[in-house]
């Protein structure tokens, strides 16, 4: 490549931007036209539903772009974490390497999401953004929202309902195929994933080579396949921003909720902080590089609000770009994504309080402390997919005493909070790999070509 066309070559995230931005634009100019304001109606189940010409043309022509790319990242989630969790497990050569790395994931996505909800309670106990809504206000938003709200409350009784030892049950699949039929289970792939690589480290090397060279060969398809869908991610951001904008609800429910909303948000920001700091201090890797590396993986989690779609391109940046070794990228992201929530514990502390705050209840520093477990746990069982932790939020409600029908005032402003908090939890997923790469040195720099050989001088 001549060096003026690479110097005209737009960043990703830069293009992801673009896309972002000018679905927006596109949906408010619509949305401005008289032609776009001005209502229809479509029938469901033969009951007629007024729509504004605007949202039911982005619905018809715009937004199925958007959900064929979020599907083709969805399609790849599966065989990516079976291809590259068995090469990534098998590379590891031993048992004991692999129960070293196991403990320090799963201890350092325990310690960043108490962290998380400890800022969460902290600003939200600060700001004291429930104490500012009306009395009117909240009949409002209930009266507005029960429904929706009624729907999170039944399915969140279904996980209540389930006994103590469930999740831990759950775990185990009873059959592969099944599990890797429903995106939801990607636990139980996982757990799959990493006994079949345990299986191959403790076969004859002569019986396990062509094993793995199947898998190695496997995940290399996979790893072009998110590069090829990549190149569409504009496009596809463009079709699911342009959708968000023409079904978000009114605004002034928005700026009744904006002090709750400016909670969650500076406590989001601040975790950002707090991993880049970690990353900073341990991997001596500048803020810059990691915000750079991650960037695109970020705003793809802000379009699609789900962890699982971004996946396959949280682990392409954070082996290409923040020079990760696949070995450990293959075990902690997949992980991370289906356990690691900060964002969605963060804003479950803040919502839980904030839901108090406006019934006029005071939680004591027990009770406080109550949401922490709560809040970390719910977090952990939230599905990594957009409004999950909004359904778990039932669960830290229900255990702090917090009337859970308060899920209807927050309902209108969760969708833009869903896509930030989704943000946060990749990025505690990337830094959180980048920490365990550096304690097991497999921590390289993605700048130099070779950086296997790279690799093996550093450790060396
Ligand atoms: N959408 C979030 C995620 O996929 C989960 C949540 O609703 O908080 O990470």
């Amino acid at each position: 490549m001549s060096k003026e066309t690479k110097k005209k070559k737009l960043a990703l995230h830069w293009k992801i931007l673009i896309g972002m931005g000018l679905g927006v634009l596109f949906s408010l100019i619509l949305l401005s036209t008289s032609w776009g304001a001005s209502m229809t109606s479509v029938k469901v189940k033969g009951e007629e539903f007024p729509i504004s010409n605007a949202e039911l043309f982005v619905r018809n022509w715009v937004k199925p772009f958007g959900n064929m790319f979020i599907n083709a990242l969805k399609l790849i989630a599966v065989p990516l974490i079976l291809g590259s969790l068995i090469k990534g497990v098998s590379d590891l050569k031993d048992i004991s390497k692999l129960s070293k790395m196991g403990l320090r994931t799963i201890l350092t996505y325990l310690a960043t999401t108490i962290i998380a909800v400890s800022i969460g309670l902290l600003i939200v106990n600060l700001v004291q953004p429930g104490k500012t809504i009306t009395e009117e206000t909240r009949e409002n938003l209930i009266e507005n929202y029960s429904g929706e709200a009624g729907k999170r409350i039944s399915s969140a009784e279904e996980q209540k309902e389930s006994g103590p030892l469930r999740a831990l049950e759950d775990l185990i699949p009873d059959n592969i195929f099944s599990a890797a039929t429903d995106n939801g289970n990607m636990l139980q792939v996982i757990v799959f994933a990493i006994f079949f690589g345990v299986g191959l480290i403790l076969i004859p090397v002569d019986k396990s080579a062509p094993v793995k060279a199947f898998f190695d060969g496997f995940n290399e398809v996979i790893l072009k396949l998110i590069d090829l869908i990549m190149l569409v991610a504009p496009i596809g951001v463009f079709a699911l921003m342009a959708g968000l904008v023409v079904e978000s609800p009114s605004q002034d429910l928005f700026v009744a909720l904006l002090w709750y909303a400016i909670s969650v948000v500076i406590g989001l920001l601040l975790m950002i902080l707090v991993y880049v700091m970690l990353v900073w201090i341990f991997t001596k890797r500048s803020p810059k590089f990691f915000l750079n590396g991650i960037s695109p993986a970020q705003l793809l989690a802000f379009s699609t609000s789900s962890s699982a779609a971004t996946l396959p391109v949280t682990m392409e940046r954070v082996e290409e770009h923040l020079g990760v070794k696949e070995e450990v990228t293959s075990f902690v992201l997949p992980i991370g994504a289906t356990i690691n929530m900060d964002g969605t514990s963060l804003y479950q502390a803040v919502a839980a309080i904030f839901i108090a705050q406006a019934f006029g209840m005071d939680l004591d520093l027990y009770a406080q402390l109550g949401i922490i477990v709560t809040a970390t746990l719910a977090s952990i069982g939230s599905a990594a997919v957009p409004g999950a932790g909004m359904v778990m939020l039932v669960i830290v409600l229900a255990q702090a005493g917090i009337p859970e029908a308060g899920l209807a005032l927050i309902f209108a402003i969760d969708r833009p909070l869903d896509m930030l908090r989704t943000t946060v939890n990749v990025t505690g997923d990337a830094s959180v790999s980048m920490l365990i790469a550096k304690s097991v040195g497999k921590l390289g720099d993605p700048s130099v070509k070779d950086w296997d050989d790279h690799y093996k001088k550093e450790v060396i």
